[in-house]
């Protein structure tokens, strides 16, 4: 079923400015803050085993639940986004901060291969007993995940093993054989990493029970998680309460083939999502394909945010009903964004379509990269379309998930870019790569060179070893009116088909293909079936989406703008905003409210005046970086 395969990011170099500059951030001022977090919250001091476990740094909720359960996978995720940085620029102290985790871990391992730091410590005789709230195959996956990219890195197996271990442990406990568990973790994360080990290994046991997983989840009655709970009664070792009132909330409702709308928590939903497509492309499974289109239809027809933000209620960190997107109490967690990304990768590898390479792109520079500041040292975790003024990037949180899935996102960004198949090289996204790839018999060196996002004009150099006929696919963005192709500076006259463009010849070294993609400043609408959105318009160009922010509209809250619909869109490079970054603004005259001659008065039968005014909007992704100013996405029509 799987054609295109993605080309690995450590095999893709990025060039270009503005991941080079993101990536850079990433590896200088992320990487090693995360670290000296970890340490500070006393969350490396909790894989110290044995030792007498502190008070909670996070007491327990009313319901029982902490997040510390959940510790584990911040190492985990810590460990693989640092793991990409060392593809990128070997560090031997962050190597040696590795392994410093990796001695505590295997410390810390049972002697059965049990791993867990936060049962280990404090619960041991409750571990696997509650599986709906305490994160223990979350954590197992994300751990998984770290250890492969580690030694994907460095070659070091040490970690690996460690985990391999465990699963050897889960495996033994959990399955559909009599006598074990037949159960899943209600945060879904392991099935993705445990297929991820599978294309690793290509030992089948860990494919079967990534399988095992999506088969199980969601069959009833019994469901597990009430087995569980009654198991827990009769011993009378836990009375932990579940949070929501249904299986929705853990997409444990009902088998995953059957369901056909996304509920619960977003981030679960997606790592979910994830492994259900990865997992129908590894077994050709024609049913769990269709779920996955169903569910990508439903997200997208009526759940996402224009910023490709998921999930609007802080209730259940999720999805609630159709249209229900509302701007400035938007959760639109940034793992959420991320984790679409994800999803979208393994669509995409599904059936090469430019539908699900479009949304790749669209979290990618906006919902997702919002959560990173400049600095590269401060983040958010909701990512609202509005403010009032009083959103501010934090250094650290609670629960820290949203900084290590966005540090891992950047630290492996290009092995998004492209993809190879026997027969073909498919351009996703475009910014300035060089690469190598195997195709058609043949090594073919590749470097596409541009400025994008912030231009759509794109140079891409061939450079087979020897000549050969094979596809050259490009992607046609969504966003793109009008496009045109040039191969060594001949037009090209074909039309892209699902949203790529075939070029089918003999290459040779030193062929040149050059496509252009105008990129214009345009008004986007949102179904009126969106409330909250009716009456206003939100600005794209490119893959950006822009926001209109206090810093560069002064005078008074953002929300006293109107945009008239004839006013022309102006797209401007500026270099003034951000220390020197040229980013490409969009200004336009305006309507501003008149805030003055109010008083005290809060209702009045007089209309406030109005006034010209000109705005300045930016990309999205950009905003809450120099202090704390109100901001909107969706603007008022004049
Ligand atoms: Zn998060």
């Amino acid at each position: 079923m799987r054609k295109y395969a993605p080309v690995s990011f450590p095999d893709v170099r990025l060039e270009g400015d503005f991941w080079r500059e993101r990536l850079d951030t990433v590896l200088a001022r992320t990487i090693p803050s995360q670290h000296k977090k970890l340490g500070e919250y006393g969350i490396l001091d909790s894989l110290k085993l044995p030792q007498p476990p502190p008070p909670l740094r996070f007491p327990r909720h009313a319901n029982g639940f902490t997040v510390q359960v959940f510790w584990d996978s911040d190492v985990g995720k810590w460990i693989e986004a640092a793991s990409y940085a060392l593809a990128h620029r070997r560090d031997a102290d962050i190597e040696a901060k590795i392994e410093a985790i990796v001695d505590d871990f295997e410390k810390a391992q049972a002697p059965d291969g049990y791993l867990n730091c936060w049962y280990l410590g404090r619960e041991p005789e409750k571990r696997f007993t509650n599986l709906r709230d305490n994160h223990e195959f979350y954590n197992a996956g994300h751990l998984l995940e770290g250890a492969i990219a580690y030694f994907q890195s460095t070659g070091r197996r040490r970690w690996l093993s460690i985990m391999e271990r465990y699963l050897d442990h889960i495996y033994a406990v959990f399955g559909s054989e009599a006598g074990k568990k037949h159960g899943y973790d209600g945060h879904e994360e392991i099935e993705l990493a445990l297929i991820k080990l599978y294309h690793l290994t290509k030992d089948r046991k860990h494919l079967d029970f990534a399988t095992y997983l999506i088969n199980e989840r969601g069959h009833q009655p019994p469901h597990f998680f009430d087995v569980e709970r009654e198991e827990r009664e009769k011993k009378g070792i836990d009375t932990q309460r579940y949070v929501f009132p249904n299986y929705e909330y853990s997409q444990s409702h009902k088998p995953v083939r059957e369901q056909d709308k996304v509920v619960g928590h977003a981030v679960r939903a997606m790592y979910l999502y994830t492994a259900m497509a990865d997992l129908a492309a590894e077994l050709g499974d024609e049913a769990l394909k269709h779920a996955c289109e169903v569910l990508w239809k439903d997200v997208m027809d009526t759940k996402m945010y224009v910023t490709a933000g998921l999930g609007p209620s802080a209730h259940n960190e999720g999805f609630t009903w159709d249209y229900d997107l509302p701007n400035e109490t938007a959760y639109a967690e940034t793992c959420a964004s991320v984790a679409l990304i994800f999803w979208a990768q393994r669509m995409l590898h599904l059936d090469l379509d430019g539908q699900y390479a479009d949304i790749l792109e669209l979290a990618l520079f906006n919902g997702a990269l919002s959560g990173l500041s400049r600095d590269g040292t401060h983040y958010f975790y909701a990512n609202p379309l509005e403010s009032d003024g009083r959103d501010t990037r934090w250094d650290w949180h609670t629960c820290p998930c949203c900084t290590m899935n966005v540090s891992r996102l950047v630290a492996s960004v290009g092995g998004y870019f492209l993809s190879a198949a026997e027969d073909g090289i498919a351009f996703h996204l475009y910014g300035g790569i060089s690469t190598s790839v195997g195709v058609a018999g043949t090594e073919v060196g590749v470097r596409e060179i541009s400025n994008y996002p912030w231009s759509g004009d794109i140079r891409i150099e061939l450079s087979p070893e020897t000549p050969k006929a094979f596809d050259v696919k490009l992607r046609i963005p969504g966003w793109a009116k009008s496009f045109s192709v040039k191969v060594n500076g001949e037009a090209v006259s074909a039309q892209p088909a699902n949203g790529y463009l075939t070029l089918n010849r003999t290459w040779s070294k030193g062929d040149v293909v050059e496509l252009d993609l105008p990129m214009v400043a345009e008004r986007l609408y949102a179904n009126p079936s969106v409330k909250m959105d009716i009456g206003r318009v939100s600005l794209r160009r490119g893959p950006f989406v822009y926001c209109l922010e206090g810093a560069d509209n002064p005078g008074g809250p953002v929300q006293r703008l109107k945009l008239p619909r004839a006013a022309e869109l102006k797209a401007q490079t500026r270099s003034d905003l951000f220390g020197g970054l040229p980013v490409v603004t969009i200004s336009a005259d305006a309507v501003a409210i008149d805030q003055g001659g109010w008083e005290k008065t809060l209702y009045r039968t007089d209309p406030p005046g109005q006034e010209k005014a000109t705005l300045t909007a930016l990309p999205y992704y950009l905003w809450a970086n120099r202090g704390t100013h109100s901001m909107v996405v969706w603007v008022p029509e004049a």
